[in-house]
């Protein structure tokens, strides 16, 4: 990347930061105490985009399948669970400080001097000291008294709340291999960096299956679930082109992983990780097995062969963020063109994810027919497509735009022919700014249609 398309790339970070605060999309966590590193707050817009994306997930993974099965782990988990997956000893990144400004860095962050070989403040440029290992999770107390019976910990991956209710959802529910269970919620990890927005952050949210299958042919799950997985890319709108698949080397494998694919992307600030695949063996569930106590054998009673009658099921983990998926969609989604001679800032989603669906206007605001009948028209697709908003500010142009910066793909407009001519309004595509006059007892069809 050059100087220029770097400057280009960094304008847009800035441009999408600004225009989600601007527009209730993603706000700095406690910003009126000068904000909390790491952290951020959703507003009413970013909360519907996110729910759109989780929901999404959730019918593609759980709801639509048969063999899926969802929970929703408590964040708080008995310290032994981290004890046992290697969390407690091993969870840590390297950490580098500047011994002059006594800024810290992740050490695998900075790059390596081609001059001397050592790894340079970026900052100010004096050679950083040797790495210390600091452990990512964070540590605390449950009940009145502190004491080591009473560390937990802030889960850092949704993970293990599955792993550890692997024997519950046998119990329940009896399923035959291959099965999965499914999660979606927040995990936590004290980053020595937090940066890029909601790329990295503190506190963030996973959606991750744990996919349950006999060891011999492990291949044919992990290649079904790559395919999903792209497939899921291209489902919320992300360009084929900006999805890169990397496959991760044995180094740098976790060691109890026989393969793993990293789904980067290209983000304003350069291509990096948006989601994982990974084969883990039979690592969770037998570190469970031993560490707990419990057998969490599973049995096959399709075998006759004894050997193979009594296993631990091997595990392949789609893992994706939530919150990456977000800015993966926004960075997308972000457009400029020239519309009627002004440049315009537009959210180009895709319908399934877009925070809402469709605006309804009446032309002008101080005719009491018009409103009346364009609140009617919203009360009607309010029922039908929930997500629909209601704007009668301004000019029509200037609400377009409004609708527009958030992303909304029709905008619908009452104005005097609706009442004294044919009951049609005018229905304005997002993308084309083409209009169209749709009779109103054909609405629902034709934005349904248009939609999907
Ligand atoms: P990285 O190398 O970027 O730190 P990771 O390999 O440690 O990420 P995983 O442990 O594989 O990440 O976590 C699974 C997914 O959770 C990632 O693919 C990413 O989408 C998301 N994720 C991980 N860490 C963060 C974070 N600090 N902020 C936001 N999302 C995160």
């Amino acid at each position: 990347m050059n100087q220029k398309e770097k400057q280009k790339d960094s304008e847009l970070m800035e441009k999408i930061v600004s225009l989600c605060k601007r527009r209730g999309i993603i706000y700095q966590g406690s910003e009126i105490y000068g904000g909390l590193a790491g952290t951020w707050d959703y507003g009413p817009l970013g909360l519907a985009l996110k729910n759109n994306i989780k929901n999404l997930w959730w019918k593609k993974f759980v709801t639509d399948r048969e063999d899926m099965y969802g929970v929703d782990a408590a964040i708080l988990m008995n310290q032994n669970v981290w004890k046992a997956t290697g969390h407690v000893g091993g969870f840590s990144d390297p950490l580098v400080e500047c011994p002059k400004c006594k800024n810290r860095f992740r050490e695998d962050h900075v790059e390596v001097s081609s001059k001397d070989g050592l790894r340079h403040c970026p900052k100010d440029d004096q050679i950083l000291g040797l790495a210390r290992q600091f452990n990512m999770m964070f540590k605390t107390s449950v009940g009145a008294i502190e004491s080591d019976d009473s560390v937990s910990y802030l889960r850092p991956e949704t993970a293990q709340g599955m792993f550890v209710n692997y024997k519950n959802i046998i119990d329940s529910f009896h399923p035959k291999l291959p099965f999965g269970m499914a999660q979606i919620g927040k995990a936590f990890r004290n980053e020595i960096a937090p940066r890029d927005f909601i790329f990295r952050s503190r506190e963030f949210e996973q959606m991750e299956i744990e996919y349950l299958v006999k060891p011999v042919g492990w291949e044919d799950t992990f290649e079904y679930f790559r395919k999903e997985m792209l497939d899921w890319t291209k489902e919320i709108g992300l360009k084929e082109e900006h999805v890169h698949e990397v496959e991760i080397s044995e180094a740098d494998r976790a060691f109890y992983s026989k393969r793993t694919i990293d789904f980067e992307f290209d983000f304003p600030f350069g291509q990096s990780e948006l989601y994982g695949l990974a084969y883990r063996t039979d690592y969770d569930l037998s570190r469970h097995s031993q560490s707990s106590g419990t057998d969490l054998i599973y049995l096959d009673e399709e075998t006759t062969n004894p050997e193979e009658r009594k296993l631990i099921p091997h595990c392949i983990e789609p893992s994706f963020g939530v919150d990456r998926t977000v800015l993966a969609v926004l960075s997308d989604a972000y457009t400029e063109d020239r519309m009627n001679d002004e440049v315009r800032a537009y959210l180009k989603f895709a319908p399934i994810v877009a925070p809402v669906k469709v605006a309804v206007f009446p032309l002008l605001k101080n005719k009491p027919v018009l409103v009346e009948k364009a609140r009617e028209v919203f009360v009607h697709l309010k029922k039908e497509f929930g997500a629909v908003m209601f704007d009668d500010n301004g000019n029509v142009g200037k609400r377009y735009r409004r609708q527009d910066e958030i992303g909304t793909p029709f905008c619908v407009t009452v104005d005097f022919d609706t009442i004294e001519k044919d009951d049609t309004v005018t229905v304005r595509d997002r993308d084309t700014g083409t209009q169209e006059r749709v009779a109103v007892k054909e609405l629902i069809a034709y934005l349904k249609s248009k939609l999907n």
